[in-house]
């Protein structure tokens, strides 16, 4: 019964992203093809479409050999969040975390949804991102263990969510699956535009409205089908 954020990493036609070398497809990317609401099947079409696309071009970009130095205090970084959640000692369950995670989306964040409901998710959300710090591995083992992949996934899981619960709260507006019971109207004036967010800061997300939609595939299809 889950529904999709509806976004994901913004990405050009040809798969390419805002980084070099990466490539985003499937569900994790937005490429604009399903306007505002996913149509049932479409999502496997998506993925092996864009899929082909994004193997194609990360071949050719990987032909060319041009990599990235590598940042040694990004991975130092990384290692030392990753020791944390390993050496830190647990004090909360990650399976109840979670499922309260999905309840709080699924009660105030569904395809109807109000001010109220969005900005009481989103200071659940900080909650537990609060409460993550002290979720920790109860099994210390540093290979193939499960549990460490199931924090960073959680930990990951709650910026995903910040995300999309700021974008609802800004769109004053009701489009596809994102219905606003106190603004049921679609607002073309102000809002026919991709919301995107960027972090600057580990804490700090900026939300911006770019763009306009005409230039997504969706609506040059739909374009191209009323011309018909
Ligand atoms: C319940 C449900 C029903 C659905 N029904 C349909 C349907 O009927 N028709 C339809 O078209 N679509 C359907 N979908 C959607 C469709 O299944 C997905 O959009 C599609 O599978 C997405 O494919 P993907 O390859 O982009 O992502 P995924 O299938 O999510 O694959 C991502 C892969 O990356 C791996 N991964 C994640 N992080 C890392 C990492 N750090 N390192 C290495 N690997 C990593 C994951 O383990 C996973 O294998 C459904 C989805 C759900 C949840």
């Amino acid at each position: 019964s889950a529904h999709y954020t509806m976004g994901g990493i913004w990405s050009r036609n040809d798969t390419s992203t805002d980084i070099a070398n990466v490539f985003a497809c499937g569900e994790c990317a937005h490429n604009g093809v399903h306007g505002a609401n996913r149509l049932g099947g479409n999502s496997l079409l998506e993925a092996a479409y864009f899929g082909k696309v994004a193997g194609t071009e990360a071949a050719k970009a990987a032909k060319k050999g041009v990599f990235h130095p590598i940042d040694y205090a990004q991975v130092a970084q990384e290692l030392r969040y990753v020791d944390s959640i390993i050496e830190g000692e647990s004090r909360f369950n990650i399976n109840t975390m979670r499922r309260n995670l999905g309840n709080n989306l699924y009660k105030n964040a569904g395809v109807f949804r109000t001010h109220d409901s969005l900005a009481n998710a989103l200071e659940y959300v900080h909650y537990l991102m609060k409460m993550s710090s002290g979720l920790c591995c109860v099994n210390k083992e540093r290979t193939d263990n499960v549990e460490l992949m199931s924090i960073i996934e959680f930990r990951n899981a709650l910026t995903v969510a910040e995300a999309m619960l700021m974008s609802a709260l800004a769109r004053e507006e009701s489009r596809g699956v994102h219905y606003r019971d106190d603004f049921p109207q679609h607002d073309g004036k102000n809002y026919e535009v991709n919301t995107i967010i960027r972090r600057l800061a580990a804490t700090f997300l900026r939300i911006t409205f770019e763009g306009h939609l005409s230039s997504d595939w969706w609506h040059r299809i739909r374009k191209f089908f009323h011309a018909q």
